[in-house]
């Protein structure tokens, strides 16, 4: 297949992660600044260019990558049009909201629980979550919720729960509501769509034993699995998907592997670029012997060709996801988005 040049473009600023801006006043919107996920704690800005969607980094400096509002994003001296992107809640069109930073798990490549404000520890109370989304409603196009685990994967889920049944009370089942737990039991799961949570994402992070040992030293690998595909029996086809890293020190061929089997059980994984925080990489580096790093595009495109054609096999569609990382599509190489 013929790669569009707007993925290969994608796929270039995903493996490069940065851009310059001479002056955040130059920006039409204020930059992200999430406490989950790949950039937790870092200003980010999200742009548009031929139906794609890419979230960067801002830097302040890149000679290779800048934006300059009116012309677009030049990269390698040469310039691309580009717009940027208004986040609404952390991305495009939905609000994405961690509910609790404070984590008792130290994943390596989390930087979640290192940042030091804590501000959103338990502040949010089901009736102010309910007030904040109500506020960006008019913007939004569904709701996904994350949190740490502060206390314990139950306590976390049953606060989750609450969330999701205060804002399935308030908004109805127009807006789609998206839950990305920590789940160690089954029944989390149940409690999680008896709430009302449409669709779940519960991360595998590394297909490949041995890595996930490392950089998930806290968690059982069998148990997590097992809670994989336990989400997809009870939210469905099309309605669970999962994170695994790439580029965490894991053989290749595991990451393909690992998205073949998750979609043996109906769920669509999001093949994650590592992004080499810098709160996470000195210990990570020297966890995987210096293997852990940002994959190539090359790579990236490899992975997601692969999983185009295991996706169709299985009957499965990123398009139909609503809410989460596979609706927003800016940190990946999206099978049937994409490519
Ligand atoms: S369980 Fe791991 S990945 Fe999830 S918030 Fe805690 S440290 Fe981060
Ligand atoms: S792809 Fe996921 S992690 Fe990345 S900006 Fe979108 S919602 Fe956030």
């Amino acid at each position: 297949m013929t790669i569009p040049n707007a993925t290969l473009l994608k796929a270039r600023l995903l493996e490069h992660g940065r851009i310059y801006v001479a002056s955040k006043r130059q920006l039409a919107y204020i930059p992200d600044r999430s406490t989950a996920g790949p950039s937790a704690g870092l200003d980010c800005v999200f742009f548009s260019f031929d139906g794609r969607l890419v979230r960067l980094q801002l830097s302040p400096v890149d000679g290779v990558c800048s934006y300059v509002p009116g012309k677009g994003i030049i990269f390698w001296g040469e310039t691309h049009p580009a717009v940027e992107v208004e986040s609404v809640l952390h991305c495009p069109e939905q609000a994405f909201l961690n509910l609790d930073s404070n984590c008792r798990f130290n994943c390596l490549f989390c930087a979640s629980p290192l940042l030091s404000s804590h501000i959103n520890r338990r502040t949010m109370r089901e009736e102010v979550v309910v007030r904040v989304v109500e506020r960006v409603r008019e913007k939004i196009k569904g709701v996904a919720l994350t949190t740490g685990v502060f206390s314990t994967p139950g306590e976390s889920v049953e606060y989750m729960a609450r969330i999701v049944r205060a804002l399935r009370d308030h908004f109805g089942d127009g807006l789609p509501i998206g839950v990305e737990p920590l789940v160690t039991e089954k029944r989390q799961v149940d409690v999680l769509y008896d709430a009302g949570a449409d669709e779940i994402k519960v991360n595998v992070e590394s297909y490949e034993p041995e890595t996930f040992r490392i950089v998930c030293p806290d968690l059982d690998y069998r148990v997590n699995l097992e809670m994989v595909r336990y989400a997809a029996e009870v939210f469905g086809d099309n309605r669970a998907c999962s994170n695994i890293i790439v580029g965490l020190g894991e053989p290749e061929e595991s990451v393909d592997e690992g998205a073949r089997a998750l979609a043996e059980w109906g769920v669509v994984a999001s093949l994650r670029p590592l992004n080499p925080h810098p709160m996470v990489m000195g210990r990570l580096t020297e966890a995987t012997g210096g293997k852990a790093g940002r994959p190539s595009a090359e790579r990236m495109l490899r992975h997601a060709l692969k999983h185009r054609d295991v996706l169709e096999e299985a009957g499965l569609d990123t398009r139909r996801f609503k809410t989460m990382c596979l609706k927003c599509t800016a940190c990946d190489i999206v099978p049937q988005r994409d490519l």
